[in-house]
């Protein structure tokens, strides 16, 4: 089971995508938001990403969708 990414997206002062903090799961998305002050802007999970990257939260490795292609 591929376990899909959640991120919280950082936009500058004009709305640009600066920043993407990924997360294992919706819950440590909002637990991150409350620990660093930051709104909870909702749901934004099943997002593919190709390589291993680690909670911003738990520190939990999240799986990346290369990593379960077959050789
Ligand atoms: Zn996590």
């Amino acid at each position: 089971m591929i376990d899909m990414t959640h991120y919280y997206e950082i936009n500058d002062s004009e709305g640009q995508l600066v920043d993407l903090v990924p997360f294992c799961s919706d819950w440590c998305h909002e637990q991150w938001c409350r620990d660093n002050g930051r709104a909870y802007e909702g749901w934004n999970g099943a997002h593919e990403h190709p390589y291993n990257d680690e909670c911003e939260n738990c520190e939990a490795v999240i799986v990346g969708v290369e990593s379960f292609v077959d050789a």
